[in-house]
């Protein structure tokens, strides 16, 4: 029978778990994002003539979703390492591989990934975002919205279109966008999320870039895009499954100890069940990540698609319900402050709606996987 974590993969869990605990709730996110990295953490993905570890998507969502359960998630591991770390690494040219590689492993740099627009928002098909030539540069000019940790990011992965000259079909290509590039702006987005990394809606007004901001060919189109999607799923599940293991943990040791009858009340199977329900539906959950990762990291981009977004369904359910069950489990505390576990009930949606909905990955399931006609 084939093992469904290997001994390093079992030590990797325990190592990090004992890194996240250390720092738990009250974590701050630029401490652990540099401790993390210096423990090769962050770049466990990544090339090892690059400065990366060597492993692969399996490893890296074990580091995310064991920092979650302990409290401690890193949201930009989901886009630094996993997609931009990735789509460099299969696609990048040797000087951007030199250039950003070693330093996302090592966490001096961070990139942030950008496709959603305001007018497209599911469709990406319909994204408008344009980049066209003048003389040897790019000029990219468009609109993202709802994109992650853009003022901590050296850079933006920015998903654009280019013109092909031949058909005018419109065609993603990504680039990557610095900081602080002239035209490049961004405004922040107050979200009801109690989590460090900010939101951001980005405007591109000719922004020039040179020749080598290009990542990957022209023409390869979405090839390259899900190189870096389905580890983003993947990661998303990982996310997911360390916050509904965090909530369901608080639950766990409240329950144990809350007496208000004669036993605790986890003694009532009305609190158990639910409890023992939600474990059942993370673990599951779980499965199909390690199914997902395992399939992407043998290179099989194909079945990894269809894995990563069965796991990242599964796990958004199975966060969403271990954290609504973990509220009322806690009863007047699961609302209070002092406790912090209501605050996940927005943080769990994330899962639900990105990097793509619920509804979206039953479509694809639906005609996809069961072959059943399109309504859109
Ligand atoms: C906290 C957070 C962080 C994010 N970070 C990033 C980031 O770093 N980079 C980035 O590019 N994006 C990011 N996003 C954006 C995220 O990926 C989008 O919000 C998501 O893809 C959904 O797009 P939308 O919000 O435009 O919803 P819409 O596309 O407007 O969808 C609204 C609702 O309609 C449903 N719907 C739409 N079409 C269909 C259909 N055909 N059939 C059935 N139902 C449908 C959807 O499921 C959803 O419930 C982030 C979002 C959040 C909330």
């Amino acid at each position: 029978m084939p093992t469904i974590e290997t001994d390093e993969h079992k030590a990797l869990r325990t190592a990090v778990s004992a890194l996240g605990k250390r720092h738990g709730r009250a974590y701050d996110r630029e401490q652990l994002w540099s401790e993390a990295a210096k423990l090769g953490y962050l770049g466990v993905n990544l090339p090892e003539e690059y400065g990366g570890g060597g492993g692969g998507i399996a490893e890296l969502s074990i580091v995310l979703e064991e920092l979650g359960a302990a409290g401690a998630p890193l949201l930009m591991m989901i886009v630094s390492p996993a997609i931009c770390g990735t789509v460099i690494a299969r696609f990048g040219t040797e000087s951007q591989k030199r250039d950003w590689l070693p330093a996302l492993a090592d966490g001096t740099r961070t990139m942030a990934f950008g496709i959603t627009e305001p007018d497209a928002g599911s469709n990406s098909h319909r994204i408008s975002t344009t980049a066209r030539r003048d003389g040897a540069d790019w000029l990219l000019t468009g609109r993202k919205v709802f994109v992650s940790g853009v003022d901590i990011a050296d850079a933006t992965l920015i998903v654009g279109r280019t013109e092909d000259s031949r058909t005018g079909r419109l065609k993603p290509c990504l680039f990557i966008v610095p900081r602080d590039a002239p035209g490049f702006g961004r405004r922040h987005i107050e979200m009801e999320l109690n989590a460090q990394e900010k939101q951001f809606e980005l405007t591109l007004d000719d922004v020039r870039l040179p020749a080598e901001a290009l990542v990957g060919d022209e023409d390869a189109g979405l090839l390259q895009l899900f190189a870096g999607l389905n580890p983003e799923r993947i990661m998303t599940a990982a996310f997911a499954i360390g916050m509904g293991r965090y909530a369901l943990s608080q639950a766990i040791a409240y329950a144990k100890d809350r007496t208000v009858w004669n036993t605790p009340i986890g003694a009532h199977q009305a609190i158990a069940h639910p409890l023992a329900q939600a474990h059942i539906d993370l673990e599951l959950a779980r499965l199909m990540m390690q199914k997902a990762a395992h399939l992407y990291d043998e290179g099989d981009d194909v079945a990894a698609g269809e894995a990563a977004n069965m796991a990242k369904y599964a796990a958004g359910e199975a966060c969403v319900k271990a954290v609504d069950q973990a509220v009322h489990t806690l009863g007047g505390n699961g609302l209070t402050r002092e406790f912090g576990i209501a605050s996940l009930i927005t943080a769990a949606r994330v899962a639900r709606i990105a990097p793509v909905s619920r509804e979206m990955i039953l479509n694809y399931v639906s005609h996809q996987t069961l072959g059943l006609p399109k309504s859109y």
